[in-house]
């Protein structure tokens, strides 16, 4: 068997650049699980922000905004953004982080702006109201319909011509005659590229090909659910600016997150105590709620390289190996963004000029910047 472009990893990162890429290449995606979405892309928060992101992040999710907001006919029949707001505080003791959170985030995301402590509690009546010691609104921020935007680019490659498979390992590859011959579980077939969307196993599956690691940084976030005793589906994103600790309704139940990032090596993460019992603390110490049983909880790897930002490009020390990497936290809502600049570059295609207005560039996205 012989394909264009041969995609490792089928989470929303493999997914997306296969959706934009099998407009021009015969695509053939592979995923180790059983499930696509087994990973990091089914374990997120689900949310879209581009206040919060930074740098070539930010550009992606608005570069991705109008797909999200009205996809492609027959993409989805379910609306893929609800914006729901995002509601950001400071408990006394971090005015300053906070007033040094407004200064940066005001000078690129004018619709964030501060507000009265009376209109938070409005939003979120049961925020104590001594711990709001400043308080933002960001009126932007939506929730993503994870499932639907995941199962829309996988169907897409199948409808142009490609191929999706679960439950197929990629093993390693050799660059030999101007092709790669891969090994796919007890399979071996030929490709002309190879792109390594594989998630918190990106430096692995490059080791696999002989290629230099990037360093990529698996790091762990753990959320829960449970049932605040009302029906949580209007409650918003809301922040403590300094410590990343979060919660959000998810369906009639509130998810809380407690904002941590430790370093794990790429695995089936789990969520440990500790990390649970901090994110109750600090839910009961900023609300008046209490947590009394679970519904669910769960962590996922959220995977960086050095300076945070993703990388989306040809590895230069070797041919036909295209990196596609480092989304941190911001995988999902970035993907209808950096999947089409990714199928761009790949494609030896100009970059959408939407994308050169938002500052979005090959150069910045590059492994080159990493030493890759
Ligand atoms: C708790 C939490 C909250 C988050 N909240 C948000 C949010 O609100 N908004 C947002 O945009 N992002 C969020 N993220 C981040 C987002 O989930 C990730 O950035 C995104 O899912 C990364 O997608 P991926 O495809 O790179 O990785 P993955 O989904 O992990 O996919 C990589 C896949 O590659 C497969 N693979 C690996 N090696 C091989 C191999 N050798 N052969 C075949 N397949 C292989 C793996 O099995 C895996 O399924 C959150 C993450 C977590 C954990």
């Amino acid at each position: 068997m012989r394909v264009d472009v041969l995609v490792v990893g089928g989470g929303i990162a493999g997914a997306s650049v296969g959706y934009f890429l099998a407009e021009y290449r015969t695509v053939l995606l592979v995923e180790r699980e059983t499930a696509f979405g087994y990973h990091s892309t089914g374990r997120s928060a689900a949310e879209w922000t581009a206040a919060n992101c930074e740098g070539q992040k930010r550009s992606l999710a608005l570069l991705g905004e109008p797909f999200l907001v009205e996809p492609p006919a027959g993409f989805t029949d379910r609306p893929l953004l609800t914006r729901r707001g995002n509601v950001l505080f400071a408990p006394p003791g971090e005015e300053a982080a906070a007033e040094h959170y407004y200064a940066q985030v005001s000078a690129h995301s004018p619709h964030v702006r501060p507000i009265a402590r009376a209109e938070a509690l409005a939003m979120v009546p049961f925020l104590r109201p001594e711990m709001l010691a400043r308080c933002y609104f960001e009126p932007d921020n939506g929730e993503i319909e994870v499932e639907a935007l995941h199962q829309g680019y996988l169907r897409g490659i199948r409808r142009r011509g490609g191929t999706t498979r679960t439950a197929l390992e990629f093993l390693g590859a050799q660059w030999s005659g101007g092709r790669w011959r891969v090994r796919l579980g007890d399979d071996s077939i030929e490709t002309s590229l190879i792109v390594n969307a594989a998630g918190a196993w990106a430096d692995v599956v490059a080791e696999r090909c002989a290629v230099r690691p990037l360093a990529v940084e698996p790091r762990r976030r753990t959320a829960f659910t449970f049932d605040p005793g009302f029906d949580a589906r209007a409650v918003p994103v809301v922040d403590a600016i300094a410590s990343g600790f979060y919660f959000k309704g998810s369906g009639r139940a509130l998810m809380v997150c407690p904002g941590d990032a430790t370093p794990s090596p790429p695995c089936d993460a789990q969520a440990e105590d500790l990390d649970v019992a901090i994110a109750v603390d600090l839910l009961e110490r900023y609300t008046t709620l209490q947590v009394r049983k679970l519904a669910s909880r769960w962590a996922g790897l959220r995977t960086f390289v050095r300076d945070e930002q993703p990388v989306a490009g040809f590895a230069s020390d070797a041919p036909a190996f295209f990196w596609l990497a480092g989304h941190g936290g911001a995988g999902i809502l970035t993907s209808p963004g950096l999947g089409q600049v990714a199928a761009a570059i790949i494609a030896d295609r100009p970059l959408p000029p939407a994308a050169l207005a938002l500052e979005i560039s090959a150069a910045a996205l590059s492994p080159g910047r990493l030493g890759g």
